[in-house]
């Protein structure tokens, strides 16, 4: 069934000891018995199945930041997508751009990553997006193209994938491209899905970058924008919140 839109999701990323992530996760299901629409938060692994049980009550959706391509195996510090579905994760973000600039991850790699987490029956989180560098030498839609032939897994449909579009310069930076540029962007975007998958109209379409409540309703009033990939803003619950319901989730 497709997410309710505005699909809202948090990336903790490397935040959050139990303490702080508790508090976090039981302020966002005080606020969060019904939901209108898809709200998620992907917590840290070490503390994602203490989160999924806190949120177990409403439908809050929680996933991984991360897995390995392989279902189990000698891959010492690593997690498997069935471990993370076992932990009570339903989706799991890959491809982010600290990933892929990071930690060198190839298009080739988080396909498979993707593929895998598909077989394990979450959903996949696939985030894609150009560098500053290529923002300004004009290649946004090549690089968004090569990471779509790439990373697309061709297991994907719109139940199992969602795509973020994270321009890696508006991530964490407090800069945003213009409404405009938002815009036209998700437009290819949709376009390209549209001809990629069997239900690309329907897959879910994501900006993440500097998402805060101030500017939450304009970007996510855009068209084929469906929600938004938040960083640093959804580590604070009523910002977070802020931002959902700037979507008109309720
Ligand atoms: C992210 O890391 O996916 C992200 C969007 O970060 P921020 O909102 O902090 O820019």
């Amino acid at each position: 069934m497709p997410l309710a839109r505005p699909i809202v999701f948090g990336n903790w990323k490397m935040h959050g000891l139990r303490a702080d992530a508790l508090a976090l996760a039981g302020d966002l299901a005080r606020r969060s018995a019904r939901l209108s629409a898809t709200l998620g938060v992907f917590p840290p692994a070490t503390v994602l199945a203490e989160v999924a049980r806190r949120v177990a009550d409403t439908a809050i959706l929680v996933g991984g930041q991360d897995c390995h391509d392989e279902p189990e195996g000698p891959y010492t510090g690593c997690i498997s997508a069935p471990m993370l579905k076992d932990a009570g994760a339903r989706a799991v973000i890959l491809g982010h751009s600290e990933r892929r600039h990071g930690f060198g991850e190839s298009d080739e790699l988080v396909c498979r990553k993707a593929r895998a987490a598909i077989d394990a029956g979450l959903l996949v989180v696939l985030c894609i997006g150009e560098t500053e560098e290529e923002w300004l030498a004009g290649r946004r839609f090549e690089v968004l193209a090569r990471q779509l032939d790439g990373s697309l897994p061709a297991n994907a449909g719109a139940d199992s994938l969602v795509i973020a579009y994270e321009p890696v310069w508006a991530i964490g930076t407090g800069r945003i491209p213009e409404l405009e540029d938002i815009r036209e962007t998700h437009a290819w975007l949709r376009h390209q899905l549209s001809h990629r998958l069997a239900d690309g109209a329907g897959t879910g379409l994501l900006y993440g970058g500097s998402v805060k409540a101030a500017n939450a309703a304009e970007i996510m009033a855009q068209p084929e924008v469906d929600g938004v990939l938040v960083g640093g803003a959804s580590l604070d619950a009523e910002e977070f919140w802020r931002i959902y319901t700037a979507g008109g989730g309720a």
